[in-house]
């Protein structure tokens, strides 16, 4: 009981010594200025590359991903990216960092070579024999899909069922829809929309009435290009502009 009064009393002490916000100022640029070299060391070592990759442990590491915080050999990138193309990754290979797009990966000998890159859609079972068992086969065209990192250009994919063989294109209105997407054409569906895009504009523009929906769409592309990206095109900007897409 006697301690507790005591912490209760020294509580009381500490909370009515006020330290003046000039002086609190001036500790916390001292304590930045300790850090500094610190943060200086953390993120050289950031920009090193681990010797071996962290997934398989047994190839040389040769590109690191910003999203998983994870630095992979040439295969464990490709497995473990192919259905999660919106990492953004850095390939280490010849001395400097360079960003990958998310359609490019290194082969064997460590050259960047074009890679298939899929979304996966809700998908519940076979219309015909109910089997949830399928395979994902990519196809030849491609779609773009916009989201709050920007421009990603993906494959498009059907699913074969492994039991009847029945085939099916999950990129159709409704497939789309159910997984959070939104299209960007009504029919031919080459351009989808991720609706976390439009809660992001909605909430901007109401914070800064004055921004032009142009500017946000054309930072979306800066921040694309930053990443090795493709811009937005002009062609991408008029649809997400026109009114029925909104
Ligand atoms: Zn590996
Ligand atoms: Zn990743
Ligand atoms: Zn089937």
């Amino acid at each position: 009981m006697q301690c507790l009064e005591k912490l209760n009393a020294s509580t009381k002490l500490k909370k009515r010594k006020k330290v003046p916000w000039g002086k609190r100022e001036e500790s916390n640029i001292e304590n930045w200025e300790e850090i500094r070299c610190k943060i200086a060391d953390v993120l050289i070592e950031c920009e090193t590359l681990k010797k071996n990759c962290d997934n398989c442990q047994a190839e040389k590491a040769v590109i690191r991903c910003t999203s998983c915080v994870q630095a992979f050999c040439f295969q464990c990138d490709i497995n473990i990216h192919m259905n999660d193309p919106f990492h953004d990754r850095i390939s280490y290979e010849n001395g400097f960092g360079l960003p990958l797009s998310c359609c490019e990966s290194l082969d064997e000998n460590f050259a960047i070579q074009n890679q298939e890159k899929i979304i996966k859609f809700s998908y519940d079972c076979c219309t015909v024999c109910s089997s949830t068992l399928k395979e994902i086969v990519p196809t030849k065209e491609s779609c773009v899909v916009l989201n709050i990192k920007g421009r990603f250009d993906i494959n498009k994919y059907i699913y074969v069922c492994s039991s009847c063989g029945s085939k099916y294109d999950p990129f159709n209105l409704k497939c789309i829809l159910k997984s959070n997407y939104w299209p960007g054409t009504p029919s031919s569906i080459s351009l989808i929309i991720d609706v976390e895009l439009f809660r992001m504009w909605d909430l901007l523009r109401k914070r800064s009435p004055g921004i032009a929906e142009n500017c946000f769409l054309q930072s979306l592309g800066d921040y694309s290009k930053l990443n090795n990206r493709l811009k937005i095109e002009n062609y991408l900007l008029r649809i997400m502009l026109s009114d029925n897409v909104h």
